[in-house]
């Protein structure tokens, strides 16, 4: 390759910023051409492209959000839209391409592939959803987001002795409240991939308080339902405990980047570069026991994510 562009789409997380600045100062270093596609692949068809230089990536290592800016494109979806995704990069010599997003964007990335460009798919994304890396970039931010708010509802709770019930991001995958509810200490995690009873929940919650503990911290998924939804089915249960719900939303995707993801960032970003110089195409890159590892796009997303019972079950454990 020669010429690269790089895109990010779909959700934003925090550290895609820093996965841009290392594709481009790392294919800068290796002698390419680097274009910044900006907004997705909606920009990719509005031929939104243009150059950047090692300047045009400054002081936004530590910055949310990402400065190509993302899109969801309905037109990418189908055939005709991908045929004009991949002429307009022919058009301009352009012959790879990094995308950073998550699932539907790694499909696209496999489309244009398949079409002739050698593309290369960085997990941006905070749901930590995608299989073949054992972190996708955002999730540690995300994470600790949630513990941060949990522990200030932690304050005001043990002052009223109350319960809260917090709402995370993670609709196919319970990660996000997995990793934060083990961090904060939460006694109960709610996620997609472990079935429950609610009135196990509700009775474990009353218990705990008869019990003397000074506050309950339920954690749960926004895929198993929303935060006031379990708050109505505890209350129909166990009317003492009185909790409140707490949906943090889109707060999770915001801020600056922690230190592990802005480093996962840039090796995953430097990998990408390194591996459509070797001429490798159609690869997802992920770190898998601290390595950077290239999996097939398509395994990749015909793949689920597997879900860490020992650790849903250690912190079940500890919650006691
Ligand atoms: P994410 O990448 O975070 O999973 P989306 O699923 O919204 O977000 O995908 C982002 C964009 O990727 C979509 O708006 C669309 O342009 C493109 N995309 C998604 N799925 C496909 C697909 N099956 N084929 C081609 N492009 C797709």
């Amino acid at each position: 390759v020669k010429k690269i562009a790089v895109l990010t789409s779909g959700g934003d997380s925090q550290g895609m910023n820093a996965a841009v600045r290392a594709v481009v100062r790392s294919g800068l270093y290796y002698g390419l051409e680097v274009y910044g596609i900006q907004r997705g692949y909606q920009g990719l068809l509005n031929n939104d492209i243009f150059a950047m230089d090692i300047r045009s990536v400054g002081d936004i290592i530590q910055r949310g959000g990402t400065i190509l800016q993302s899109a969801r494109c309905l037109e990418f979806k189908t055939p005709e839209g991908q045929q004009k995704g991949a002429q307009i990069l022919r058009d301009r010599g352009i012959d790879g391409l990094v995308v950073i997003g998550g699932d539907g964007s790694y499909q696209g990335a496999e489309k244009l592939s398949k079409l002739g460009i050698k593309t290369m798919g960085l997990p941006g994304t905070i749901d930590n959803d995608i299989s073949f890396t054992d972190h996708t970039i955002g999730f540690d931010t995300a994470v600790g987001i949630v513990v941060d708010a949990v522990n200030k509802l932690r304050d005001t709770m043990s002052s009223h002795e109350r319960a809260s019930v917090v709402e995370v991001m993670g609709r196919h995958c319970g990660d996000i409240a997995l990793h934060a509810g083990l961090a904060a200490g939460a006694e109960t995690i709610l996620v997609p991939e472990v079935p429950f009873d609610l009135n196990e929940v509700a009775d474990r919650m009353k218990q705990n308080f008869d019990n003397g503990k000074r506050h309950s911290i339920v954690i749960v998924a926004e895929g198993v339902g929303k935060g006031e939804e379990v708050v109505e089915a505890i209350k129909r249960r166990q009317p003492s405990v009185e909790p409140r719900a707490t949906v943090l939303g889109h707060i999770q995707r915001g801020g600056s980047p922690t230190p592990f993801d802005r480093n996962l960032a840039s090796r995953l970003g430097d990998f990408a570069v390194r591996s459509l110089i070797a001429g490798e195409s159609n690869k997802a890159c992920g770190m898998i026991g601290g390595d950077m590892v290239l999996t097939d796009i398509e395994k990749v997303v015909s793949t689920k994510k597997q879900f860490n019972m020992e650790l849903y079950e250690l912190a079940s454990r500890l919650s006691q």
